[in-house]
């Protein structure tokens, strides 16, 4: 059964809990003593996120591409980019499909790279019955909107590793809360996401927000700062907000006790599309996988889009560039090498992403099946 379920995910839930996962992903860099003239491989097809942290030690990322038909890091790719300088290996699992993690662990171990596991998609899927998170030396969450569980901003840290932990500890105490204000906007964010949020109202509430965001009325999922400004963002200075930290421990709570079963809407994408001009996304044979969207691969991914967007039906686009949402033009700025990554740029042009959660009703879903199958 494929639950949304935190059992395991609570046991070690800790008390390194920051604004916003990109900064649980920089303090373990950090810790790791990860800095300048450091390179992190990270995968293409990631958003802004990712790099920033890492260009908030200093260090720079080290992109490497994806396997074909697949949205996770390509394990060949990684061996044949590795140098002496890479010292970190963030490994993602995107829309919650685990990574090739024995082949990627197995060049980790020869190199003696430590690995951190982007959780971002995923709480609790597994690979050889093992939850993810639980195989690098420490595994970063999200809980921002579009995240599996959503309680307003924040990241949260796991760590495998006891002298690791400690100095995470201590690192803590510098890390501040955020300011009343902020704490506010947020927690007023998150009062009309849960209100507002319908598949059916997806691309207004999408335009709306986008709109809020370049005005700086709300924060948005994206803070382009640390690579492009002298010193690194404010963000990455903050701990989780308290009123945050309470959502997410009751929301992980309430989802523990209602189990709730998220797999009869997965069951529907995977066996009631038939169009021919969609392929799945492959699947690591060792995995048991719990989606927080149903990726597929779209041969008229901009005509599905315009159709979706016209009759009002959740089709997600992300991610649309390798280092989203960054245009070509500005690949530059988080040093990423147009076609470096080919399997990663093309995914990116052909990607739709279905949801997948407790709003999703059967009406939706059938509308969602009929535009896809239409083209
Ligand atoms: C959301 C996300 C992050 C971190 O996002 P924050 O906005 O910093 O919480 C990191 N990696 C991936 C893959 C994500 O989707």
């Amino acid at each position: 059964m494929m639950l949304i379920n935190s059992t395991l995910f609570m046991e070690k839930y800790s008390d390194l809990v920051f604004f916003r996962g990109r900064v649980a992903l920089y303090s373990v860099l950090s810790a790791l003593d990860i800095n300048e003239g450091d390179q992190v491989a990270i995968q293409a097809f990631t958003c802004i996120a990712v790099p920033e942290a890492i260009f908030a030690c200093g260090a720079t990322p080290l992109y490497v591409d994806t396997s074909p038909q697949s949205v996770n890091m390509d394990s060949d790719d990684l061996e044949k980019k590795i140098t002496a300088n890479t010292k970190a290996i963030v490994v993602q699992h995107t829309f919650g499909i685990p990574a090739e993690l024995d082949k990627i662990i197995s060049i980790a171990k020869k190199h003696n790279i430590p690995i951190i596991e982007d959780c971002c998609h995923t709480l609790s899927s597994t690979y050889h019955g093992q939850i993810v998170g639980s195989f690098g030396i420490a595994s970063f969450y999200s809980f921002e909107w579009g995240k599996p569980l959503v309680a307003g901003m924040g990241g949260i840290l796991k760590v495998n590793n006891s002298d690791l932990q400690e100095k995470l500890e201590d690192n803590y105490n510098n890390f501040q809360y955020p300011r009343f204000t902020t704490e506010l906007k947020l927690n007023l964010q998150y009062l009309a996401y849960q209100f507002l949020l319908r598949p059916s109202w997806y691309w207004q509430l999408r335009s709306f927000y986008h709109l809020l965001s370049r005005f700086g009325t709300i924060k948005g999922s994206y803070n382009p700062t640390g690579y492009d400004v002298q010193g690194i963002a404010e963000d990455f200075s903050l701990r989780m907000p308290t009123s945050t930290q309470k959502r997410l421990t009751d929301k992980l709570k309430s989802n523990h006790q209602n189990k709730q079963d998220l797999s009869w809407i997965v069951e529907q994408y995977k066996a009631r599309i038939t169009s021919s001009s969609v392929q799945q996304i492959s699947v690591p044979s060792n995995a048991s996988v719990v989606y927080s969207r149903y990726p597929l691969i779209c041969v008229n991914k901009q005509k599905v889009l315009e159709t979706a967007k016209q009759i009002n039906i959740e089709i997600a686009d992300w991610y649309t560039t390798p280092v989203h949402p960054l245009a070509k033009e500005k690949w530059h700025l988080v040093n990423y090498k147009a076609d470096s990554c080919p399997n990663a740029e093309k995914m990116a042009l052909s990607i739709i992403s279905l949801p997948i959660n407790s709003k999703v009703t059967q009406k939706d879903i059938d509308k969602i099946i009929k535009v896809i199958d239409y083209h």
